[in-house]
């Protein structure tokens, strides 16, 4: 039977783009639908990944600025700084990007669609368009790739001017003086140390008792360290009862209480920030007589190499569940290309880095010194403190560490742990590392640039190695592991 196209495409976030430039490169006819009536790119390009970093340059570039060159009348950053440059800064980047993604997909003859696909049956695809007018579409493989959304609040409503979300922050038009963050995952780190660098005065309310619990222990107590030294203050098993006006203070209020508490706590504010666990965007997605498998949480199952229980449908992307991040979804959505066409495609390495794109940033991949020790492997630690980096120095950037977790008895590396600049480029070099199965040699026996960031990780391997001879190896036998 002849179809329209060999894949339709739902959604033009990182997978439903990875997917379609690799089919493309197949030479197969591809046609994407996207429902955002403007934007291409998903919360990649206009609410999450990019936007957010592009805010979080600018802070940083006026943080460094001010703690550099100071400011004779003590101003606050926020002062000098207006929201609208920022903005501005992000804009221009967001429209570059946007035409070059647009760009991409005429050069390769990717054909688009505006409006909200829905899956008939498992090779028809429904489009209905801002004016509600419906075309259909046939294709012998799909991809669902529609992404996540945030989860509402119980106990408030975000009114998208005071209290916003991820995608409402977006268009604050002044620097807030104070700023409260319900949430406590990724997100809300992120934009906590970004408005405090402007100045801003954070709490952050999380409902957990732990902060970010998969990062290495010492990196965490970096953290919390940094954090404090910014002033931002974290209450910890917090339920935010209310959200509302002090009209007499001319201010918002934030009323909470903590866990085994009696006592109710009010937060004096002029924003909310609310980052919360996501959803998957599979509401009325496809007909009732598809039944595409998703778990508990709306989250659709696939294999290994992103099929669902529909051979001919896969799914890529925050919808998946796993991963959830631009860098993730790029992978999976060209795996999900190379599976339909029966192209050589590897399922990515069980070892995948994360990266919180905070100030400083915070990265890792592999084992914690915990987790290694937690299943019995013998591991040695090497660290290198930023302050002993001469790249650091002259950057003004020296608070960080840099982490190496490796076996004992072989000098092999299982994990990089990093809070420092430039940790979510930093922890590649580990990640090769880690990928040929290579030992902490490596950084000793090659030449690393320097002055640079690099230098970090010769600095960890000679610790480690010491602390190895430190517990009654002789050098010589070390260095012919
Ligand atoms: C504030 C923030 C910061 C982030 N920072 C990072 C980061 O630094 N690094 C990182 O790797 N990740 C980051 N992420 C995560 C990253 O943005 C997402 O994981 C990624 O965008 C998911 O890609 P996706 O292709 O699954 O979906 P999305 O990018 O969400 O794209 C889905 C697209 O599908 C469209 N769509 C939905 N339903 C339909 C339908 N029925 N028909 C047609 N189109 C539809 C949507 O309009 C959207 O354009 C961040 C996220 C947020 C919110």
């Amino acid at each position: 039977m002849a179809f329209d196209y060999d894949v339709i495409i739902l959604g033009s976030g990182p997978a439903g783009f990875s997917c379609a430039m690799q089919s493309t490169k197949f030479d197969k006819n591809v046609l994407m639908v996207e429902a955002d009536p403007s934007n291409l790119g998903g919360t990649w390009l206009n609410k999450g990944t990019v936007p957010s970093k592009a805010l979080k340059e600018a802070a940083n570039l006026i943080q460094r600025f001010h703690t550099q060159f100071g400011d004779e009348r003590g101003r606050k950053p926020y002062e000098k700084f207006r929201m609208e440059d920022l903005m501005l800064y992000k804009r221009s980047i967001l429209e570059e990007k946007n035409k070059k993604v647009k760009h991409d997909l005429i050069k390769n003859e990717i054909d688009t669609v505006r409006g909200y696909g829905r899956i008939i049956d498992k090779n028809t695809i429904e489009v209905t368009n801002q004016f509600n007018k419906k075309t259909s579409y046939t294709a012998a493989n799909i991809l669902i790739s529609t992404g996540s959304s945030p989860q509402q609040p119980k106990n408030f409503e975000l009114d998208h001017k005071t209290v916003l979300d991820y995608d409402s922050i977006l268009s604050l038009t002044h620097i807030p003086r104070r700023l409260v963050i319900v949430g406590s995952g990724v997100i809300a780190f992120e934009y906590a140390t970004i408005f405090s660098a402007l100045g801003t005065r954070i709490t952050i309310l999380s409902e957990s008792d732990d902060l970010l619990p998969f990062l290495d222990k010492e990196i965490k107590e970096e953290l919390i360290r940094i954090l404090k030294n910014k002033n931002i203050q974290i209450y910890h098993e917090s339920r935010v009862k209310k959200v509302g006006t002090n009209d007499l203070r001319n201010c918002m209020e934030v009323t909470f209480k903590l866990k085994g508490e009696k006592r109710k706590y009010v937060s004096e504010t002029e924003h909310v920030l609310y980052v919360s666990s996501k959803k998957a965007n599979t509401r009325n997605l496809w007909s009732d007589e598809l039944q595409i498998k998703t778990d508990d949480s709306g989250f659709i199952n696939v294999n290994e190499f992103y099929q669902t229980n529909v051979s001919n449908i896969y799914a890529a992307g925050d919808v998946v569940g796993e991963a959830s991040s631009a860098a993730a979804s790029f992978v999976q959505g060209r795996l999900a290309a190379c599976t339909m066409f029966d192209m050589p495609g590897d399922s990515p390495s069980k070892d995948i880095p994360y990266s919180i794109y905070s100030i400083p940033e915070i990265s890792g991949i592999g084992l914690t010194e915990l987790k290694a020790k937690e299943i019995g492997i013998d591991v040695t630690v090497g660290r290198a403190y930023y302050r002993n980096l001469t790249q650091a120095d002259i950057k003004h950037e020296n608070e960080g560490i840099l982490k190496l977790v490796f076996r004992t008895d072989n000098l092999k590396l299982l994990g990089v742990h990093i809070i420092g600049n430039h940790a979510g480029d930093l922890v590649h070099l580990g990640q090769s590392i880690m990928a040929m199965d290579s030992s902490i040699k490596y950084f000793i026996e090659h030449v690393l640039n320097y002055p640079s960031y690099g230098e970090a990780y010769r600095i960890a391997a000679f610790n480690g190695v010491n602390r190895v001879h430190a517990a009654g190896v002789k050098y010589k036998k070390i260095l012919e592991k």
